[in-house]
């Protein structure tokens, strides 16, 4: 391997050799990152790097407990998954334990998208309907068939548009949509909408397949759904024959703190839950779980093989993340830390107007700036100088998220300590003093 002492030699050949379409992160000084451990990045200087941005190592950069688990496996046998296999059947009963029934069925898959995908495939098969609702401002994947149910992608720049096949559901933002905070009322409301799209099929001789829903709303600005929102938009869907989804490929795995799964927040069963990013800590791996229903529909004759799904490496690997977040007591941790975050936010928001909206469940969270807490109007482009003085003057790494770029997204590896919360806070006050300045 060629060790490139210039950073900018790496942009260029980047640029030469690797589709254009993939950015890099903070692209007026890119990284180069070498190592990481729990909570940091370390670059080839040594420096070490706060990360909150990253959700997938979800117990930690490099934990050891995986790390161990994937080389050992990886040493002693890696192939396909129609070969018994001991743990690839563990795995199945861990995950599938980790919902209520009638949730027992799980198939193993390699990303978030084809997660999703299969999901589409099984609604469709299980339902006989094509259709397909989802939020505004989602994303679901990467796959031709979810930038179709992704407005996030098909309605933004180089988008074709809303496929006829989709109907989009209105975002519930209780900070800047149609029904706010402390109408106890908005979640029904909100469902409406559903209810509309779903109505909309029905003008048409329509009924829809799959509901697509995460249970906190990540492109959509880090939002936390109103109480009732699921239940109400869950039946409006069923009543019409359809299937509802949640999709927790950026949200499970107790980052949410509460629960296990963020659409449990909601109280809701769906038929069909697809998970991804945290479960392998970084190892390409994701799942999908459902009932016994919907797999017997799928069996219909054509097999579903998947070459790398559910492999021998991959298993051990989602059994000692599960362990991990067991051992390590993770979820808890998630619910302490993230409120310890969302106080310290709310105390930092007297102080300084611009923060608008403090929000999230455990540690996936939304820190909302405005210019005026009146019109609302977003304070984009502070945000993204709040993001650069992060990262140049206390060495943190964030992103933006959200509509209008105004939303300063977290959700760091769960390990995420009480002092990185605290220097966190620290931090983002100092910034948005001298912001103001
Ligand atoms: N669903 C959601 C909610 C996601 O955030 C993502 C990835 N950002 C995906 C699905 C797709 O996952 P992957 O990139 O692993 O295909």
């Amino acid at each position: 391997v060629i060790v490139a002492r210039d950073k900018s030699f790496l942009v260029r050949e980047r640029h030469r050799r690797i589709g254009r379409s993939l950015s890099i992160a903070y692209s007026d000084a890119p990284l180069k990152i070498v190592g990481g451990e729990g909570t940091y990045l370390i670059d080839e200087d040594g420096t070490r790097w706060l990360d909150m941005v990253n959700n997938v190592c979800h117990v930690g950069h490099c934990h050891p407990r995986v790390v161990r688990a994937a080389q050992t496996q990886l040493a002693r046998l890696n192939t396909n998954s129609r070969y018994l296999h001991d743990s690839l059947v563990e795995y199945s009963r861990r995950l599938a334990a980790l919902f209520p029934d009638p949730l027992n069925v799980c198939f193993f898959v390699n990303s978030g998208s084809e997660a999703n995908d299969l999901a589409i495939r099984l609604a469709r098969a299980y339902t006989g309907n094509r259709d397909i609702i989802t939020v505004d401002h989602a994303y679901h994947g990467h796959l031709t068939s979810l930038i179709d149910v992704s407005p996030y992608k098909f309605a933004g720049k180089g988008g074709e548009g809303r496929p006829a096949h989709v109907r989009v559901a209105e975002m519930p933002d209780l900070y800047r949509g149609r029904f706010r905070y402390g109408d106890e009322s908005a979640g029904r409301k909100y469902a409406e909408d559903v209810r509309n799209q779903v109505a909309a099929l029905a003008a048409e001789g329509r009924r829809p397949a799959l509901f697509f829903s995460e249970g906190i709303l990540g492109t959509g600005g880090q939002l936390t759904l109103p109480a009732g929102y699921l239940k109400e938009a869950y039946a409006h869907v069923r009543a019409a024959g359809g299937l509802c989804l949640a999709d927790e490929v950026q949200v499970g795995f107790g980052r949410v703190g509460s629960h296990m799964w963020a659409h449990e927040t909601q109280g809701v069963v769906p038929d069909i839950v697809t998970m991804g990013k945290p479960i392998g800590n970084g190892h390409p791996m994701a799942a999908v779980v459902t009932t016994e229903a919907v797999a017997a529909a799928f069996a219909n004759g054509m097999e579903y093989f998947n070459t790398f799904g559910g492999n021998p490496v991959s298993a051990e690997i989602g059994l000692a993340v599960l362990d991990v977040i067991r051992d390590e007591r993770l979820m808890h941790h998630c619910r302490v830390i993230g409120d310890r975050l969302m106080e310290g936010a709310r105390e930092l928001a007297t102080r300084h107007p611009i923060i608008g909206d403090v929000r999230g469940h455990g540690l996936f969270n939304g820190i909302e700036l405005v210019r005026h807490r009146e019109t609302l109007e977003p304070a984009a482009s502070e945000l993204e100088a709040v993001i650069a003085q992060m990262k140049r003057k206390h060495r943190i790494l964030l992103s933006s998220e959200g509509p209008h770029h105004n939303v300063l997204k977290i959700k760091p590896p769960a390990p995420f300590s009480a002092e990185d919360c605290d220097y966190f806070l620290n931090a983002l006050d100092d910034t948005l003093a001298a912001l103001s300045n």
